[in-house]
């Protein structure tokens, strides 16, 4: 086994023999709960505009197929490989346990950065993607949705691309599309707005008041912008924010409408303003009450976990925080209250869970139905991870993680090992 290494795959490995030991997990049942049940690696040839051929490297990664159908996102970037997305695959599956979708985890993506490629090609890397994956995916087998590097666009030509292979219309192939093909309403918006609804919860269990509290968000794409445009409807100042072309930080207030009208027109946030650069690591060590990653994995070491100043730590990001970061945060109890990626981002993969059931029904749901429907499952997972780290006496990621893998365990051995 392998294939799936780097500092991802090693972090979700290390994550999850800390749950094995928790859990008590025999010793021969680990490698099936945390191997990846398949993996497909291609390659996609395309034109380049000036009639170069080049040949992109795409992944799938299919973690257990136990309860249903894997679901998981894809991402397009320049320094992707296959631990990675198996890591991120892995954290999908104890996801979606976690707030009791009948799904397990996938991932995939290419390795491509796609702000390198022309919007034709970069719809030719996403058809010739589709294409080599429609052997092994499937509504009722794999379900693809966005991450890093895609969008709605590129959910929209992964459905035509498999529709036309198939000779009508699948929309339940992906989800994350755009609603005029099929998407749900409020998925664009699910992920960032799910983050702030439970660092609102968080703040109300520490009593304090979300107006007039302030807020950091790194990473300003889908999950960042719509984070911290939620956080200003909901009275919150947000103080600092970051992309991978700028960092602004201004302790009276950023002006959310500018920054959000200046991304969409220039679609990063440099450019913004000449007086608020400010250095991008130490953003995050900044005091605020709301601090949200939600850009990449590992960003917050062990030297970044024992000087951060926020209340609360709402992980948009999946993987934000470093293993040896966590034991840093575990020896200041009471001081960073964390939301874990599983639990804190989970808004993106519920959404895209009422997305796929709407079309395979052909039956639409507003706005306000989808966000009340979403509410309602993060209510119930932020409660009881927050019951079992009491009652458990472990950190928040600990109970997060251990009621989604015990619930994918508890499917495994009731299903027993074929044949
Ligand atoms: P995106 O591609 O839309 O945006 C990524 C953002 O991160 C961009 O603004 C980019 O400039 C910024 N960024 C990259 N490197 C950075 C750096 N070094 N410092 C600061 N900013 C940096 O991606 P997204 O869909 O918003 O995903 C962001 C994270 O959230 C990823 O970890 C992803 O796996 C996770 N996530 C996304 C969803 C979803 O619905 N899109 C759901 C759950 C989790």
């Amino acid at each position: 086994m392998t294939i799936y290494t780097g500092p991802v795959f090693e972090m979700a490995r290390q994550q999850f023999l800390v749950i094995a030991d928790h859990l008590d997990i025999p010793l021969d049942e680990r490698d099936r709960l945390l191997f990846p049940k398949r993996a497909v690696i291609v390659a996609c040839p395309i034109h380049r505009d000036d009639g170069r051929l080049k040949v992109f490297h795409g992944y799938r990664v299919q973690h257990h197929l136990t309860l249903g159908p894997t679901k998981g996102g894809t991402r397009f970037s320049a320094d992707l490989n296959i631990g990675e997305v198996a890591a991120l695959a892995i954290w999908m599956s104890w996801k979606c346990a976690l707030t009791n979708l009948p799904y397990g985890g996938a991932k995939g993506g290419v390795t491509v950065d796609p702000r390198g490629l022309s919007r034709r090609e970069l719809e030719a890397v996403s058809r010739r993607y589709m294409q080599e994956m429609i052997p092994f995916v499937g509504p009722h087998t794999d379900v693809m949705a966005p991450d890093m590097g895609t969008n709605e666009q590129i959910m929209a030509w992964f459905m035509d691309t498999y529709s036309m292979h198939h000779g009508r219309t699948v929309t339940e192939i992906v989800t994350g599309k755009p609603v005029a093909s099929g998407g749900t309403e409020g998925r664009r918006e699910a992920t960032g707005r799910g983050v702030v609804y439970l660092a609102i919860r968080a703040l109300e269990r520490l009593g304090i008041r979300p107006a007039g509290a302030t807020a950091i968000v790194q990473g300003f794409g889908n999950v960042g912008s719509y984070a911290t445009q939620t956080l200003a409807e909901r009275g919150l100042k947000l103080i600092g924010v970051s992309d991978h072309t700028a960092c602004y930080y201004d302790p009276r207030g950023l002006d959310v409408p500018a920054l959000l009208r200046h991304a969409a027109q220039h679609g990063v946030l440099a450019g913004f303003s000449d007086q608020l650069s400010f250095d991008p690591r130490e953003l995050l060590t900044q005091k605020c009450d709301v601090l949200v990653p939600a850009a990449m994995e590992r960003v917050i070491d062990a030297d970044l976990a024992a000087r951060l100043q926020c209340r609360v730590l709402a992980e948009g990001a999946n993987g934000p925080t470093m293993p040896e970061a966590d034991a840093v945060l575990d020896q200041r109890p009471g001081e960073v209250f964390v939301i874990p990626d599983i639990l804190c981002n989970a808004g993106g993969v519920v959404v895209s869970y009422f997305e796929w059931v709407q079309d395979l029904q052909q039956f639409f749901w507003d706005e306000a139905e989808v966000m009340s429907k979403l509410y309602l499952v993060l209510d119930r997972a932020f409660a009881q991870v927050m019951a079992r780290a009491e009652r458990d006496k472990v950190p928040h990621r600990t109970a997060a993680m251990a009621i989604g893998v015990a619930k994918v365990r508890a499917a495994k051995n009731t299903r027993g090992l074929f044949p």
